[in-house]
């Protein structure tokens, strides 16, 4: 068989000429950013149908010593999958089916450009759930989830990504098929390299199907809000509901003040605030039982002791669908509020429960030292130490971006936290890697992207610093 002696024609030849696209043919969406910002527009945007097809595009990438981004929805929020000008966008987008579910293994197997949402209501319409939950449900894909390990509102009782995936099939930068669609929940022959692609933001492969392993649907859902003082009553009301509602709480979303002022506020023409602003902090909490005469009943019983004991001040329990939509609302209808405030600086980091509260007061100490005109707004999941800071100072520039990740980064580092908790690291947060990863764990991820990556094709300019790492404290 002849060689092609040029990249456009490899990839004609890998995917079908139709499903290549380059210059004004390629649609915005594929280089733009959250907010529709254009961004550089890609050498090629090429759309596979199948893992064979992938194999044949990274083949004709390595070949010609081209640069590849994997792209999913285009959802996450750290540059990820953002492309070079120089490089093919590999979108899996037409990769989306549900190929089966298996209700004896409570296994679902999907392609990797499945939306979330697709594979939730597949699962539901056969009686079970894909825990996984986060507001970009409606657009993220399973391989987008897999290569950021997501993780969302429901981590706290079913766990990230990571724990949902029981295998995955990926292709290697050379082209290579790792088939590894296996259904078993225990399975410790060699190495799980599974674990290796999982939250590698698609620089060690690009993942084309996977496993998940459903759940029993719930048959009773209990959604509540509630005002608190101190965050110290929010952890003992936390670690309460977890014992009391017998492992079935499933949210425990906090948000602070100025989160809860804000949204209510930008979101009053739509909906009345649920519970009046002026305390400190605000849960959204819920429970997803397998009892729907007894679990509500509980439910109350419970909300009505806590706050008895003044764990917290007020309580208002969704007694419909659109009562629980409208309480969900106030954590996830952010789009409004956020716009109006924008440039924001946004902050996903992570530490440990114990030390949130101090953690908290010491980065907006941190940030207004040196902006002290900042609005700070602070909500998060808290059940698992994650919490979302967003930060405005009025500017957008580089310098003060800078100053105030340094800032936040320097805060996180003191307490031993994560400066990703869930979003991972991308192009955004790359030179800031060393304020959570030591040299040596930096060398060693390193030493596994080349072995496996040796010529960096697949999405270079991510997870690395372009620049001398900081020290490791
Ligand atoms: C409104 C909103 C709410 C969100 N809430 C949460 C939340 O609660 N928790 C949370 O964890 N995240 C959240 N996110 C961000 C989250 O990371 C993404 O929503 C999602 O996991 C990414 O999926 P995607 O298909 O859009 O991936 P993309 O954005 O397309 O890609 C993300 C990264 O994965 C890589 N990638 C994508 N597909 C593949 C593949 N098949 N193989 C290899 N690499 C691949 C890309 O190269 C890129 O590095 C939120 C985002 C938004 C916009």
């Amino acid at each position: 068989m002849n060689m092609p002696n040029d990249l456009r024609t490899a990839l004609a030849d890998a995917v079908g000429a139709e499903q290549v696209f380059e210059g004004e043919a390629i649609d915005l969406r594929y280089h733009s950013d959250l907010r529709g910002q254009p961004l550089p527009r890609p050498a090629f945007v090429v759309r596979p149908g199948s893992t064979g097809e992938v194999a044949a595009v990274l083949k004709a990438a390595a070949r010609f010593h081209t640069p590849v981004t994997t792209q999913g929805g285009r959802t996450g929020v750290v540059g990820g999958a953002d492309a070079g000008a120089d490089a093919i966008v590999l979108s899996l987008e037409r990769m989306n089916r549900i190929l089966e579910i298996d209700p004896a293994s409570m296994t679902m197997t999907v392609e990797a450009g499945c939306v979330l949402q697709a594979a939730h209501e597949a699962a539901e319409a056969e009686g079970m759930i894909l825990p996984l939950d986060l507001g970009a449900r409606g657009t993220a894909t399973v391989g987008g989830n897999i290569s950021t390990n997501a993780g969302g509102v429901r981590v706290l009782r079913w766990g990230m990504m990571r724990d949902m995936v029981l295998g995955v099939e990926a292709v290697l930068a050379d082209g290579t098929v790792l088939p590894g669609l296996r259904k078993t929940i225990k399975d410790n022959a060699g190495y799980d390299w599974k674990h290796l692609l999982i939250g590698s933001e698609g620089t060690l492969g690009v993942v084309t199907k996977a496993v998940l392993r459903l759940r029993p649907a719930p048959r009773s859902t209990s959604t509540a809000l509630l005002s608190l003082a101190h965050f110290d009553d929010a952890v003992r009301l936390l670690r309460r509901l977890e014992g009391d509602m017998g492992g079935t709480l499933s949210t425990f979303e906090l948000m602070w003040d100025d989160f809860y002022e804000l949204i209510t506020t930008a979101n009053a023409d739509k909906r009345p605030a649920p519970l009046p602003v002026g305390s400190s902090l605000y849960a959204l909490v819920e429970v997803l039982g397998a009892d729907p005469d007894n679990d509500p009943v509980r439910f109350e019983q419970v909300l009505a002791s806590v706050i008895a004991d003044g764990l917290a001040t007020d309580a208002v329990i969704a007694q419909s669908g659109a009562d629980r939509e409208r309480l969900w609302a106030v954590r996830e209808d952010l789009n409004e509020a956020f716009a109006n405030l924008w440039p924001l600086f946004a902050f996903d980091v992570s530490v440990a429960v114990s030390d949130m509260a101090a953690f908290v007061a010491d980065a907006k100490a941190s940030v207004l030292s040196r902006f002290p005109d900042a609005r700070l707004i602070t909500y998060g999941h808290i059940g698992d130490g994650n919490l979302h800071l967003m930060v405005g100072t009025g500017h957008a520039d580089h310098d003060t971006h800078h100053a105030v990740d340094v800032a936040v980064f320097e805060a996180v580092q003191r307490f031993g936290g994560s400066i990703s908790a869930e979003h991972g690291i991308g192009s955004a947060k790359r030179n800031y890697i060393g304020y959570s990863r030591a040299p040596s764990e930096l060398a060693l991820m390193k030493a596994i992207k080349s072995a496996i990556d040796p010529d960096n094709i697949l999405n270079p300019g991510k997870i690395f610093p372009d620049q001398p790492e900081k020290p490791h404290g």
